[in-house]
């Protein structure tokens, strides 16, 4: 099972959140079997929204994360919820690109331009929705432009995927770290020093290092305090009522014609891949029940 850990630290300055996330993210890869870059580009998405997901209260809340871009890879999604439960998919999963300048898979390219949509779902009147434009479509940069322009909390967001090559993922996690409103001037550039030389998160997973560790290493030198550890994982909550739900929704008329044209229906989770069939007296029965 993959792990979070919250954390403040102790003057009140920093909150902290630190996530694994590679059997979350592995899960995702053999679901829709994801190309390397898709796979990073997807991982960091969910590894964020994971973290943000244990950000919302309510009744049961959930957290979508929409990337828009103009890429190859297409639209993509993640949805979570405080659990630390996850899903997520993208429209193209296969894309291949070459590897950018740096020699890394270039998950900017693959997400393009477009927009960064934040949808909290509290069930109150409205969901929440907030838009941003995609910065460089390196997923961690864009979840720090939106926390800073829509929540205005400045944030440290780092995400990482490491693809093994026979496409396994062999690290996935990161880390998101929030600047309270009252942080003082010399807190903030104490901060700025300590992070300004750490290692990649890669080297990290390359080290094995714990939620925790990764935590006291980016905060070396501040009072921190480990406040929650929670288990998180890929989890559809997709049933054969919900998938019934969506084929009401389509209406009488497109119903009708299903039935007439192959007498039968097969919806396919976006998110996990089962396979729902529904026969000629179902689609009849959902005739009666739609507008
Ligand atoms: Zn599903």
């Amino acid at each position: 099972m993959d792990k979070l850990v919250k954390a403040i630290t102790k003057d009140g300055f920093f909150r902290i959140y630190a996530a694994d996330t590679r059997e979350t993210v592995n899960a995702a890869q053999k679901y829709h079997k994801l190309s390397p870059v898709c796979c990073a580009a997807l991982g960091r998405l969910m590894t964020a929204g994971v973290m943000m997901g244990t950000m919302l209260k309510g009744d049961e809340p959930t957290l979508t994360l929409q990337m828009n871009g103009d890429g190859p890879l297409g639209m993509m999604a993640s949805v979570s919820d405080p659990e630390g439960h996850v899903k997520g998919y993208c429209a193209n999963p296969r894309v291949d690109l070459p590897l950018n300048e740096k020699g890394k898979l270039d998950v900017g390219k693959a997400v393009g331009s477009g927009t960064l949509g934040v949808i909290k779902d509290l069930h109150m009147k409205e969901p929440y929705i907030g838009h941003v434009p995609i910065q460089t479509g390196e997923v961690g940069d864009d979840i720090a432009f939106y926390f800073m322009q829509s929540e205005q909390t400045p944030s440290v967001v780092g995400l990482g995927v490491l693809v093994d090559t026979d496409y396994s993922v062999k690290g996935a996690g990161g880390f998101i770290i929030q600047v309270m409103p009252e942080c003082d001037e010399e807190s903030l550039s104490k901060l700025e020093n300590s992070i300004g030389g750490i290692m990649t998160l890669t080297e990290m997973f390359e080290r094995g290092m714990t939620p925790e560790e990764i935590i006291k290493y980016l905060m070396l030198g501040f009072d921190v305090e480990f406040l929650e550890t929670m288990e998180i994982g890929y989890h559809c909550d997709c049933s054969k009522e919900r998938m019934e739900r969506a084929i009401v929704s389509l209406g009488k008329e497109q119903i009708t014609e299903i039935l007439n044209d192959t007498g039968e229906a097969e919806i396919c989770c976006r998110f996990c891949d089962r396979k729902y069939k529904f026969g000629a007296e179902d689609l009849k029965r959902f005739i009666e029940r739609a507008k």
